[in-house]
C-alpha cells in the first residue's frame, strides 16, 4: 500500500495562507489566520466546533473568497488565477463522501480524471484500479458504494481525490462519521499518505493522528489561531489557558 501511495506524492508542494479574514454578513468567520504546510509535510487544524476550520479549509481552495490575506501555493500567490486551476492542484476528502451512488466504485473514481484531466474511459478506469489497489480496495472495483462499509467508502473517496493528482491534500473530520471500528483503517491510510509525502491539512479531533503524524499543529478558537507549532510543543506544553481547555476537554 505504501509503495503505490508513495510514488504519487513527488509533486507535494507547499500552501501558505496569511491573514486570511472572511465574514458572513456581520460574523467574523476568519480573522486573520495564517497556517502553512511545507511541501511533503502534515499540518492538523484543531478546536472546537464553529471556530471556522472547515471554512479555512473552503477559502484556502476558493470555495469562499478571502476578503483580506494571500494564498500562496508553491511559493506563488494563487489569488489571481482561476479557482478551478486551484482546485484541481488538491485534493479534498470529507466527513460524507459524497460518493455516487448508482455508479459503480470505479466509475466514481474515474470520473473525475476523465470529465476535468481528459482521460480516455480505458485509461481512466485503468487509474481507478491503480489508486483502489493503493488503499486496499481493488477487489471492490465494481461494487457500489452502498454495499461498502463507511470505512471502505472514505478510502475509496481518498482514492478517487488522489486520482486527481493533487499536489496537496485537504482533510475536513474525515473520520467524524465513521463508526469506531472503522477510524482506525481511514487514519491508517492518512498516514500512510504522510509518510509517503503527500502534503496534507487535516482538519481533526483524533488527538492520536494530530501527535503523532503532523509535523506542524494549528489551534484555532473563534477565526484566529491560538497557537501553532509542533505537536511536542502544543500537546505537551500548551501556553494559552484555551488550548489547555480544550486540551482538557478532549483528551
Ligand atoms: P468548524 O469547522 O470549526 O466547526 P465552520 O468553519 O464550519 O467551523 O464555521 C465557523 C462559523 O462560520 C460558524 O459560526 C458558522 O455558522 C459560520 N459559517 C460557516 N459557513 C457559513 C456559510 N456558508 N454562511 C454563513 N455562515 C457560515
Ligand atoms: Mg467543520
Amino acid at each position: 500500500m505504501a509503495t503505490a501511495l508513495t510514488k504519487q506524492a513527488t509533486k507535494s508542494v507547499s500552501l501558505q495562507g496569511t491573514d486570511l479574514h472572511l465574514a458572513f454578513g456581520p460574523n467574523q468567520v476568519l480573522r486573520g489566520v495564517d497556517i502553512t504546510v511545507d511541501a511533503g509535510k502534515t499540518t492538523t487544524v484543531i478546536g472546537p466546533s464553529g471556530s471556522g476550520k472547515s471554512t479555512l479549509l473552503r477559502v484556502l481552495n476558493r470555495l469562499h473568497e478571502p476578503h483580506r490575506g494571500d494564498i500562496v501555493v508553491d511559493g506563488r500567490s494563487v489569488l489571481k488565477d482561476n479557482p478551478d486551476e486551484l482546485r484541481q492542484r488538491i485534493g479534498m476528502v470529507f466527513q460524507h463522501f459524497n460518493l455516487f451512488p448508482h455508479r459503480t466504485v470505479a466509475e466514481n473514481i474515474a470520473l473525475g480524471p476523465r470529465k476535468l484531466r481528459g482521460l480516455s474511459k480505458d485509461a481512466a478506469r485503468e487509474l481507478a484500479i491503480k489508486q483502489l489497489d493503493a488503499v486496499g480496495l481493488a477487489a471492490k472495483a465494481d461494487s457500489r458504494p452502498g454495499n461498502l462499509s463507511g470505512g471502505q467508502q472514505q478510502r475509496v473517496a481518498i482514492a478517487r481525490a488522489l486520482a486527481m493528482e493533487p499536489q496537496v491534500m485537504f482533510f475536513d473530520e474525515a473520520t467524524s462519521a465513521l463508526d469506531p471500528e472503522l477510524v482506525k483503517g481511514v487514519l491508517a491510510l492518512m498516514a500512510d499518505l504522510a509518510s509517503g509525502g503527500m502534503s496534507m491539512i487535516v482538519v481533526t479531533h483524533e488527538m492520536g493522528f494530530a501527535r503523532t503524524v503532523s509535523d506542524n499543529v494549528v489551534f484555532m478558537d473563534h477565526g484566529t489561531v491560538i497557537e501553532s507549532g509542533t505537536p511536542e510543543k502544543l500537546f505537551d506544553a500548551p501556553e494559552s489557558e484555551r488550548l489547555q481547555q480544550f486540551l482538557s476537554q478532549v483528551l
